[in-house]
């Protein structure tokens, strides 16, 4: 699986932090980014990603 964050659509609500927040942070422009890629479940990677208001997280399954 690989995480992609687009900084220019992230908006810094957070939503991927309380969902996987072993995965993503916020960096000190308020923007997400990826931490470390295997840092939580698969599953709460996902739902890191569907909970993102502006679907800023793109999800590339496989390796
Ligand atoms: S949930 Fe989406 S908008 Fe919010 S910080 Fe994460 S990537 Fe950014």
């Amino acid at each position: 699986m690989k995480i992609k964050i687009d900084q220019e659509t992230c908006i810094g609500a957070s939503a991927c932090i309380a969902a996987a927040g072993k995965t993503f942070a916020l960096d000190e422009n308020g923007k997400s980014y990826v931490t470390n890629a295997e840092g939580d479940s698969p599953e709460a990677i996902r739902d890191a990603a569907q909970a993102c208001p502006t679907q800023a997280i793109e999800i590339i399954e496989g390796n």
